[in-house]
């Protein structure tokens, strides 16, 4: 086993340990560890845009970007982070052109906007121009400028090793177990502060945008080392994933004026959006959809409506709406090349010609790793730092998106607390040493991995991942009950016990054994979908991305609380909802008080 030494290890090269590796580097010596090669990393599938209230095309202010994150959240958005994220957006994003991110134009020269759902001004009227792209590539771009910047500044990569555990010690951290891809030795990485900015896990759900390796590994290994999972009941579907693969097509598409329809051809959000529409927000449109298909209005009868953005379709609904903008083929090619580009591909669709077929897809942990506003992991609901170690991204939650996430604010939250992150980390590196590594250091992820190296039961990986990703689709996405997550909590407690005790891999060598990695994942996917489930089942009221059935009904005297889950001994998990939400913006503006949501 080697060793390595640096002041601070991060863990993930996606945006949010980009930025947090280009200003640790700016102080300390920083490793980034990355089980893909930076630029592989799912950031850059990000398309539509980085939200920043610059007011560029029309009026725009930071505190109508907090009151929309807030509201979007349905009120569980701690109202201190919304308010940083909408503060230092503006500046985040002029310092990611400055660093040299090639965003899109207006005429006059200055970063182009485009509208987005729940994007609205003063304070809930019309949509608003503040999502900032580069085409439909802006995560693409993000990665591409983070990554020679974080090189110039002599940031030292590990690419393609795999982080399989945190070295806890009495105080703190001591650093990162991983093994190298290529030969499957393990490395100790020895540091003073760790940051994990490994991703989300829509690969838990059978339908969803994200990529393979969206694994939740990060949130699952330091809950693994007594680190509690924050909101994990609050998962995200997007409302419109390519039917039936469930690959994304942007909110941008609806941002341009494309319409979602159902199979009478009904521009069906008219009614439960009457005055936002499609550009209601995320949640509110894929329960709309969900609640079409269900009643028989699916095209056809099938698990899917159309969103159609050919300018014929557009331009009618332009036109009603009075306003006097119209778009032209051209224009589509421009503005949306990729989602073009995967529609005529994947399915031979070419959508400036006829509608795409969408499902809602699931898409973005808006729970994760709690931390505060400096990325500093916290431990409980006094929110007690565990000195040295950090998260950042979407495999944390600060929380800024609540109950559900406004699209483009999570590149905007990469960047913001990405960067608080990568300078707290500085801060706390200059008055630290290095804790001693225990004698043991990586020897307990060793044995771990061996034991599924050698493993000779019943069940392969793929099975047991297959049936997680059925049974968590069918009961535990955008609608819920008691009973349907009690079944889902049921089976994946079954598939973990597989997993432990009667599993075999085929792959029993070193060098790129993906049967060994993938395996290994499957067991942290395992344990995200066993909390998810029990912190579902425990709130029993409907917010946000959590909509209960049998609890309709939003309850703020009981749930304006955030989950806290860890494990016991027993291998069990254990809720704590003592963290309140913080009020901060609520306190002062009774504009930011909890209240019905309408659009
Ligand atoms: C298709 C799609 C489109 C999207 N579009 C938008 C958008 O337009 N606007 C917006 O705001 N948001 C968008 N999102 C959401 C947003 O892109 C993601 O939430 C965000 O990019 C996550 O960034 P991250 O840095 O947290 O993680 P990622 O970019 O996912 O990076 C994770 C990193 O962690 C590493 N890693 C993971 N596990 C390990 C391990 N065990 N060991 C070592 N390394 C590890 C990976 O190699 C990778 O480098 C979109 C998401 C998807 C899926």
């Amino acid at each position: 086993m080697q060793t390595h030494q640096y002041d601070a290890v991060i863990v993930g090269a996606g945006g949010a340990g980009l930025m947090a590796a280009l200003y640790a580097s700016r102080g300390v010596k920083v490793a980034v560890i990355s089980k893909l090669y930076p630029t592989r990393s799912h950031t850059g599938a990000a398309q539509g845009g980085i939200g920043a209230a610059l007011g560029n095309l029309e009026e725009d202010h930071p505190e109508w970007h907090a009151f929309d994150t807030v509201k979007g959240g349905d009120y569980l958005s701690d109202q201190d982070a919304a308010l940083r994220l909408a503060e230092e957006a503006v500046s985040a994003v002029i310092e990611l052109e400055h660093l040299g991110l090639p965003f899109d134009r207006t005429p006059d020269g200055r970063i182009s906007q485009r509208r987005f759902g729940g994007h609205t001004s003063g304070f809930g009227g019309q949509p608003v121009r503040r999502a900032c792209h580069a085409a439909d590539r802006t995560g693409h771009m993000i990665l591409q400028t983070l990554y020679q910047q974080c090189i110039k500044n002599d940031v030292m990569f590990f690419d393609e090793y795999h982080v399989i555990d945190l070295i806890r010690t009495a105080n703190g951290v001591a650093g990162v177990v991983a093994v190298n891809i290529d030969d499957g030795e393990l490395h100790v990485f020895h540091s003073k502060a760790v940051l994990f900015a490994t991703g989300g896990w829509g690969r838990v759900w059978e339908i969803t945008s994200n990529a393979l390796t969206l694994t939740g590994d990060g949130t699952a290994l330091t809950y693994r080392r007594g680190v509690p999972m924050q909101d994990m009941e609050f998962f995200q579907f997007h409302p419109t994933g390519l039917y039936p693969m469930g690959i994304l097509i942007t909110e941008a598409v609806r941002g341009e004026g494309g319409v979602l329809l159902n199979d009478r051809g009904e521009r069906f959000m008219e009614r439960y959006a009457p005055s936002i529409k499609d550009l209601a927000s995320r949640d509110v449109v894929a329960r709309a959809i969900y609640l079409e298909v269900r009643e028989g209005r699916g095209i056809k009868g099938k698990r899917y409506v159309h969103l159609d953005v050919t300018p014929e379709t557009v331009n009618r609904y332009l036109a009603e709406a009075g306003e006097s903008r119209r778009i032209t083929a051209e224009y589509v090619e421009e503005k949306l090349p990729d989602i073009l580009d995967f529609t005529r591909t994947y399915l031979g669709v070419d959508p400036v010609k006829e509608p795409m077929p969408v499902q809602p897809t699931a898409h973005y942990g808006m729970g994760g790793i709690p931390t505060d506003l400096e990325g500093r992991v916290i431990m409980d609901a006094q929110r007690t730092p565990l000195p040295g170690l950090y998260a950042a991204g979407e495999c944390a939650c600060v929380s800024v998106h609540g109950a559900n996430r406004l699209g483009t604010n999570s590149l905007t939250d990469l960047i913001v607390f990405g960067r608080a992150a990568g300078k707290h980390m500085v801060e706390y590196c200059a008055n630290t040493g290095l804790e001693s590594l225990p004698d043991d250091a990586g020897h307990e992820a060793e044995a771990g991995l061996e034991h599924i190296r050698q493993s000779s039961g019943s069940r392969k990986p793929y099975q047991i991942r297959s049936e997680m990703q059925q049974v968590m689709m069918d009961h535990v996405s955008v609608f819920r009950t008691a009973e349907g997550i009690q079944d889902a909590l049921d089976k994946v407690r079954t598939l973990k016990d597989q997993w432990q005790n009667d599993l075999s891999i085929d792959d029993r060598g070193k060098r790129f054994n993906s049967d060994l990695l993938e395996a290994w994942e499957l067991g942290c996917m395992l344990d995200i979908a066993e909390v998810t489930a029990v912190s579902a089942l425990a709130r029993e009221e409907s917010r946000g991305a959590h909509s209960r059935e049998d609890f309709p009904k939003r309850d703020d005297e009981k749930w304006m609380v955030h989950t806290l889950a860890y494990p016991t001994n027993d291998g069990g998990v254990r809720l704590n909802h003592d963290k309140k939400v913080d009020m901060t913006l609520a306190e002062k503006d009774p504009r930011f008080k909890p209240k019905e949501r309408v659009y």
